[in-house]
């Protein structure tokens, strides 16, 4: 396959874009060479700007789980902007969608809609904070919760992959209240919590990490860190912006029966425009303004083409009974496929997944935390992603990244992905 027009493309966005993109994680400097530059895509595939085809694994880093200009969700939005593109005033669209979503998810009332994971985020500690009346929080290492101040230390995913998973620019005022705790180690958040009476207002956590590969929580986990916070006086976060309305209707808490406190969503319910969204118990919602005293607001929040393409995409999602069985189906296949070939070639590597998550990394152990996968090589990684991107199989420019699986996926897909990488890892 040829990139050059891609490269042309890259060379003059590199002149008005630092580093040429939008969002570091599009970068390929982890990799080497130049981001490709899409022009379309359809289901299962992208079509880049020199007219290559390329089946697609990150799917817009989550979003796109049904695939690609999904044609509800497209239809919504046309028909929509039709009618006015933003308001500023309430709408029945943003009912329409919060009533479903509260539907779908267990243990909330409310729900909030902003327009970005960052922001959910974000505002879910301010609430947090406001609503205990403490300021430290607890996340883990190689968790991502996007890029507001709070979470870049030790942060994963494009944080970890260009070196900076603690970003200057952040003060040490701010940083002295996010603890750090180790993915998976319960006796670690224990001590933390013992060292900080009466201190700590929230855990926050990706409840199955995407960020530093696909990590699910070892057993017990997510049930220590729940009897922990309710002894404690903490509320427990669920940055479901990944897993959310992608690893069952109501997420992780649904597929593992583990209430959080506060939920934060993004990317899925969106149905790939820019939405977060927040959500809790009425005694914890309430807090936040004009109700309560905690504030929070939004020129763009619950935008209409945003609300209809989200709306459309939990409509078709919540109807739709099979679809997450279907979407785990494909991801096993894959996986046992990858395995096979790998295991054939003789090369050494880990496979992690659950639902439609799956991560390989290039490393004998177990992946269970930010350190075991920091150890991955590298240098093969490189290798896979290149030779795998002349095969027309685009995966994440990052050992630290998830492959996403969309419904939009064959089982020709699949094998075709399986045959690449057999190809692939036999120039290992
Ligand atoms: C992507 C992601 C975020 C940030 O969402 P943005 O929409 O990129 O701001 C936060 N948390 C998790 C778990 C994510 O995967």
């Amino acid at each position: 396959m040829r990139y050059q027009r891609s490269s042309q493309l890259f060379a003059e966005a590199e002149k008005v874009i630092p580093g040429g993109v939008n969002s570091p994680v599009r970068a390929f400097k982890a990799v080497g060479g130049t981001p490709i530059f899409v022009e379309r895509a359809k289901g299962a595939y992208l079509y880049d700007a020199d007219g290559n085809r390329l089946i697609d694994y990150i799917n817009s880093w989550g979003p796109m789980i049904l695939g690609h200009a999904f044609e509800p969700v497209v239809q919504a939005v046309i028909e929509k902007a039709k009618l006015g593109t933003s308001f500023g005033m309430p709408t029945e669209l943003e009912t329409q969608i919060a009533a479903l979503a509260v539907q779908m998810v267990p243990n909330v009332d409310k729900i909030r809609f902003v327009n970005s994971g960052t922001e959910a985020c974000m505002s879910a500690v301010r609430l947090a904070r406001g609503y205990t009346k403490r300021d430290k929080i607890i996340k883990f290492a190689g968790c991502y919760h996007g890029h507001s101040d709070s979470f870049l230390i030790q942060a994963g995913s494009g944080a970890v992959t260009f070196g900076s998973p603690n970003s200057p620019g952040v003060t040490a005022g701010t940083a002295k209240d996010t603890l750090l705790a180790t993915y998976n180690d319960l006796t670690n958040v224990e001590t933390l919590i013992k060292a900080n009476p009466n201190e700590i207002a929230a855990i926050i956590l990706e409840p199955v990490a995407g960020n530093m590969g696909c990590i699910p929580p070892q057993k017990d986990f997510l049930e220590g860190l729940r009897t922990l916070c309710t002894a404690h006086g903490i509320l427990l976060i669920f940055d479901e912006v990944m897993t959310g309305f992608r690893l069952a209707k109501g997420g992780v808490q649904e597929l593992f029966g583990i209430q959080a406190d506060l939920v934060c969503f993004g990317k899925v319910i969106g149905g790939g425009l820019p939405v977060g969204a927040f959500a809790a118990r009425n005694e914890i919602m309430d807090y936040l303004a004009p109700l309560g005293p905690v504030y929070q607001a939004g020129t763009l929040s619950g935008n209409p083409l945003a609300m209809a393409a989200g709306l459309a995409m939990l409509q078709t999602l919540n109807n739709d009974a099979a679809i997450f069985d279907r979407l785990a189906q494909k991801t096993a296949y894959l996986r046992a496929g990858i395995e096979k070939v790998l295991t054939a070639n003789q090369v050494v590597f880990t496979t992690n997944s659950i639902g439609s998550m799956i991560s390989v990394h290039f490393d004998a152990n177990p992946v269970v935390d930010f350190q075991s996968a920091a150890k991955g090589d590298n240098a093969t990684f490189k290798k896979f992603f290149h030779g795998l991107l002349q095969e027309g199989v685009y995966i994440a420019p990052s050992a630290y990244e998830t492959w996403f699986i969309t419904d939009a996926l064959t089982y020709e897909d699949l094998d075709f992905t399986i045959a690449a990488v057999d190809k692939v890892s036999k120039t290992f």
